[in-house]
């Protein structure tokens, strides 16, 4: 799970994708929530801690990075302890802009950096019905799941 907050004239990523809008995520990286809440997934699946413990937001080399790149060295991670990654569950919770036109794409980013197909990559949206911080548009949070196999 990732959140972040959104903020004006920042660019928006998703998926590893640059997806056009008035604000983005607003963090020391690029802000990606998706590819945060993967990473986040495959360290806590085996335990490896989670993202802030590898990728510290004080660390200048992870200023603006590029979150396929902490995704990248995530599933290293995952390979050096023998695991490889079977599928993805993920949900995103924004009230804007509309994602689902990008998912294929999304999809083709993740699935070329953790070597598996994007058939096995699943990218699904909700709302929260206009209720809270990501129906107020003031951020945006996504979850994610995996399985992983030895
Ligand atoms: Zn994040």
């Amino acid at each position: 799970m990732d959140f972040h907050q959104l903020q004006e004239g920042r660019e928006f990523w998703l998926g590893g994708v640059h997806i056009p809008h008035h604000k983005g995520g607003l963090g020391h990286s690029d802000a990606d929530v998706l590819l945060h809440a993967i990473c986040d997934a495959l360290l806590g699946a085996l335990c490896l801690g989670d993202i802030g413990k590898h990728f510290p937001n004080t660390d200048d080399s992870y200023l603006n990075i590029d979150s396929k790149i902490l995704l990248s060295k995530t599933f290293d991670l995952i390979n050096a302890k023998g695991y490889s990654v079977v599928n993805i569950d993920s949900t995103v919770c924004l009230e804007h802009p509309k994602i689902m036109k990008y998912a294929p794409q999304m999809q083709q980013a993740i699935a070329e950096i953790l070597k598996i197909s994007t058939d096995d990559i699943s990218i699904k949206a909700t709302t929260t019905e206009t209720m809270g911080f990501a129906g107020r548009e003031e951020g945006l949070v996504a979850y994610a799941t995996v399985l992983l196999s030895k």
